[in-house]
């Protein structure tokens, strides 16, 4: 349970992190970051001593660390008290990001599709000269992949829903969030992973 994982926070409620439960205890304890929880909707923030409080009030099922003397829930998201950057890198180029990009969603018919009924295309053609990098690569589903064959969009009379670009990186990208994701991150990542990739351009 000290391995699951926690959101991390920065001080203007960003996601740039994910950790341990015991890195975040730690954190917690030394006062370098608070225990953030939904309550009806308000997230409230706990610094250590009085999450231990709150969690010997309410000790109603919720996971829990047993210590000597106390038991401290388990927290699933904290906020920072002082960091308030966003670690910056590069986006990998690789097929799961330009699905992830394209949020599985062919290119050309604007369908949604389960990733193994999706290809990647080459806008233009490898043989054009296309390049693979960000703004040559969509998602396309194969009925679609068919029909364009070795053609650009134009030969091909189709048209991108979307103008590839290349995503901007968040913190979370490199993250696989699918399975064990808590019901807390999601409005954190929600508005974080992927939503804010396609408004500025290099
Ligand atoms: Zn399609």
């Amino acid at each position: 349970m000290l391995n699951e994982r926690v959101l991390v926070l920065n001080r203007l409620w960003q996601a740039v992190n994910i950790c341990t439960v015991k890195r975040a205890v730690v954190l917690l304890y030394c006062g370098h970051a608070s225990v953030v929880f939904e309550n009806n909707g308000d997230y409230q923030t706990f610094a250590f001593n009085d999450w231990r409080d709150f969690s010997m009030r309410n000790d109603n099922g919720d996971k829990c660390i047993h210590g000597l003397k106390y038991n401290l829930i388990v927290p699933r998201v904290v906020l920072l008290a002082n960091y308030d950057k966003v670690p910056i890198k590069d986006i990998k180029l690789t097929r799961y990001n330009i699905y992830q990009r394209d949020r599985n969603t062919c290119q050309y018919c604007g369908k949604v599709f389960d990733r193994n009924e999706l290809n990647l295309d080459h806008v233009i053609p490898r043989e054009m000269g296309g390049k693979t990098d960000w703004l040559n690569l969509v998602c396309s589903c194969r009925d679609c992949n068919a029909k364009k064959g070795n053609r650009t969009p134009k030969q091909a009379d189709m048209h991108l829903v979307r103008k590839p670009r290349k995503p901007r990186w968040t913190p979370l990208t490199s993250y696989n969030l699918g399975s064990d994701t808590h019901d807390t991150w999601k409005k954190f990542i929600d508005v974080s992973h992927w939503d804010v990739d396609l408004g500025d351009e290099e």
